[in-house]
């Protein structure tokens, strides 16, 4: 059984969610950014760039507790008990994650426990990284020419007690933004086809998006598979789908010396 309070005692700290961006650090809210240099402990997850971590004042406590390849990550409820330990001891404590917190953050999950525990708390929203990739590879996501509306959904496909519902995501007049479906990709391009979402719909890949090495991977949603595996691909990667993917050739504006349009049909007819 999880302790989540000492009894008798209230914590006096208050607990920060905040959002910290896809990666660029400028895109560090105004809030954010003074929560930050007021912080006396930071739990970090491995999405959070060294550029916003290099923010928090030298004498916080910094405590990374997001996967980082080959290390342990802590369980989700550890991390929740520890935010609440945290606020006995210490005045302002951040919990900063990447992109929004309730966007595939599981901010949510880590305020029952706080909620549960009666310690004070608020939070401060992020740019996802839909929005981030969005603007930085030349994507709208809606556009009144070829999308009225956007959902994002994670890829993980994992739920099998909740199968995903390709039906309601192959809509053609709608962008799709998948977060966390590299590894998925044959399963989202099956699923979708399968639903009638065209072979010939348009997709981008883009990866590490609002940072230096953003790269951008076009490529139609039968070949999205052979895209993801692409050997220069690195991670975090996001999927955008859907016509308004063809604005890209001329939208884009951040191209890092590193950037490119990875070569198929659709990149030929884009440039
Ligand atoms: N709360 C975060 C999402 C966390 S889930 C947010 O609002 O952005 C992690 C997934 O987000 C990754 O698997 C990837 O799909 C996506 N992601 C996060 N940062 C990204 C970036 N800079 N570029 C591309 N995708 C990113």
């Amino acid at each position: 059984m999880e302790i989540v309070a000492l009894p008798g005692q209230a914590a006096t700290g208050k607990v920060w969610l905040v959002g910290a961006g896809p990666g660029d650090v400028d895109l560090l809210t105004v809030k954010a950014h003074r929560i930050l240099q007021s912080a006396d402990a930071v739990l970090y997850d491995a999405l959070v760039s060294d550029e916003i971590l290099a923010l928090i004042p030298k004498h916080a406590e910094k405590i990374a507790v997001g996967k980082r390849a080959g290390k342990h990550s802590a369980a989700q409820s550890e991390i929740n008990q520890l935010l609440v330990t945290k606020a006995y001891t210490r005045k302002n404590v951040v919990r900063l994650k990447g992109g929004d917190p309730f966007i595939f953050g599981r901010g949510g999950e880590e305020l029952e426990t706080i909620v549960a525990a009666g310690v004070e708390f608020e939070v401060i929203p992020g740019i996802t990284a839909a929005s981030g990739t969005a603007a930085y590879a030349g994507i709208p996501l809606t556009h009144r020419d070829y999308a009225q509306g956007v959902s994002f959904i994670t890829g993980h496909c994992k739920l099998e007690s909740r199968p995903m519902d390709w039906q309601a995501y192959a809509n053609p007049n709608n962008t799709l933004v998948v977060y966390m479906g590299i590894l998925n990709a044959d399963l989202i391009k099956q699923g979708l086809m399968g639903a009638g979402r065209s072979a010939q719909t348009p997709v981008a890949i883009v990866s590490k998006a609002t940072t230096p090495d953003q790269q951008t991977f076009v490529g139609t949603l039968d070949n999205i598979d052979e895209l993801a595996k692409h050997p220069d691909l690195v991670m975090p990667a996001l999927m955008v789908i859907g016509e308004v993917v063809e604005l890209a050739g001329s939208l884009n504006w951040f191209t890092p010396d590193n950037s490119q349009l990875i070569d198929s049909e659709l990149a030929a007819q884009l440039k």
